[in-house]
């Protein structure tokens, strides 16, 4: 297998580089350096030298139809010719989106849009802070909620960091980060014994119901009511993130296939399919003391929220779901994958874990179903970059870190499953 040519990749990321710290726009896009992406159509991106690659990253997961769906860039063309932006008052696209939104998603009685997922779990936490005059919140080893001091801390952590301040935490406030506790994921016991050792003073817990930032580690059953009932038990807000979760596994988010209801929930990814806007949703009594509304006493603001284009863009990927079955499709396709690709390790007698939920997998060269973030520390992350490097070569896309998740699009064919699973089969053989 011939090594793909990215020479106009690496002179453009040289020229980057005098630009821009590392050459690129945030944190974790410089693992792969030597690949810059010019084109993008459906499940496939281009890179500057023109090699096709089949892209199972999704950056980072908003393309839950795509890239570029045609339906959704219709929509967003179509309200950029009328509209924009307004200092004042809302529009028709926020109004069809809230209600669109209040409808399918089990805990939003009320929403509130905003650009980014980090600026969605902030918004949650300051009101739960409000609402409770509390000061602590309890994260997870491994969760991800965002690059704001309350939650950047403790993603993937060093073994011997696991619980502590992070690289990466310089500038920080020392309180933001000492008043958020980790806990371990899958362990009711511990978050209990975190709400005993602070009475009265856990504002909220937040988590990602299913723990994506870590690839695929699932709620082991009882796990989600647990933390329902200690947060209401102990008086604090259970705000599940829904960046990853929300729209990508059901249009009324994880939340409505697990049957568990939080107070507050947070959303953005697959919510317009690559379109940047966000929102955090509620119930009706907390929402309302964000000072959208007159009298409200959390400050809630944004030059850019409800602008045309991430609304218009949301109503379209919404109705997509409302009207074609998209994730019954994606479902199947992210079946199909997982079931082959442990057909294949079977066949190889490969010591690996292949995780999931609906559209989304992830290969841990591990032997048992991960639990928690500290399972993960026995996966062989040097079999999986080579592992990864050869799949590029073959023109498949996945993200250079081993511990993150690859992602099903209503674009990817049963062509592209087959072509991935043929090889990942040759793949492995070549470094069994
Ligand atoms: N919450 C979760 C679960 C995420 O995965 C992310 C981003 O990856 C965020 C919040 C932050 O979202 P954003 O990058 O849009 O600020």
């Amino acid at each position: 297998m011939a090594v793909i040519q990215t020479n106009k990749s690496a002179m453009l990321y040289s020229e980057a580089n005098q630009y821009t710290p590392g050459g690129v726009h945030t944190s974790i896009r410089n693992v792969d350096p030597h690949l810059i992406f010019t084109t993008a159509d459906g499940a496939y991106i281009y890179d500057a030298d023109g090699n096709r690659y089949i892209d199972y990253q999704a950056a980072f997961g908003p393309f839950v139809l795509g890239h570029r769906h045609p339906y959704v860039t219709e929509k967003v063309i179509e309200a950029i010719q009328r509209t924009d932006l307004f200092g004042v008052g809302t529009t028709d696209l926020e109004i069809r989106l809230s209600e669109k939104i209040c409808r399918h998603v089990p805990s939003a009685d009320m929403v509130l849009f905003c650009n980014s997922g980090s600026e969605a779990t902030y918004h949650a936490i300051r009101l739960s802070r409000a609402v409770t005059g509390r000061r602590k919140l309890i994260k997870f080893q491994g969760c991800y909620h965002g690059w704001h001091d309350y939650v950047a801390r403790n993603m993937l952590s060093a073994p011997d960091m696991i619980g502590k301040r992070d690289p990466g935490s310089a500038g920080m406030m020392d309180e933001a980060v000492d008043n958020t506790l980790v806990c371990t994921f899958n362990d009711l016991d511990d978050v209990e014994q975190t709400f005993k050792a602070n009475p009265g003073e856990i504002a909220a817990l937040i988590v990602e119901p299913i723990q994506h930032n870590i690839g695929c580690v699932l709620p082991q059953p009882g796990f989600l009511q647990g933390l329902r009932e200690l947060c209401t038990q102990y008086g604090a807000l259970l705000i599940f993130d829904e960046v990853i979760t929300g729209f990508r596994h059901d249009i009324g988010g994880f939340q409505k296939v697990a049957g568990i209801t939080p107070d507050l929930t947070t959303m953005g990814k697959a919510m317009a399919n690559g379109f940047p806007i966000a929102a955090v949703a509620g119930k009706q009594s907390l929402m309302e003391r964000f000072n959208t509304k007159p009298g409200g006493d959390v400050w809630f603001a944004g030059t850019y929220n409800g602008h045309a284009v991430g609304t218009a863009a949301s109503i379209a990927t919404l109705e997509m779901m409302e009207r074609h079955n998209v994730h019954e499709y994606i479902f199947r396709l992210g079946e199909r994958m997982r079931q082959g690709i442990r057909d294949i390790h079977q066949r190889l007698g490969i010591k690996a874990y292949v995780a999931g939920f609906g559209s989304v997998w992830t290969t841990y060269f591990l032997e048992n179903e991960p639990r928690n973030y500290t399972d993960l520390m026995q996966n062989d992350a040097e079999l999986y970059v080579a592992y990864r490097r050869k799949l590029l070569e073959r023109g498949i896309f996945k993200l250079p870190m081993n511990i993150k998740r690859n992602h099903i699009s209503f674009s990817h064919t049963e062509e592209d499953i087959d072509y991935t699973l043929q090889c990942i089969e040759d793949v492995l053989k070549e470094l069994k």
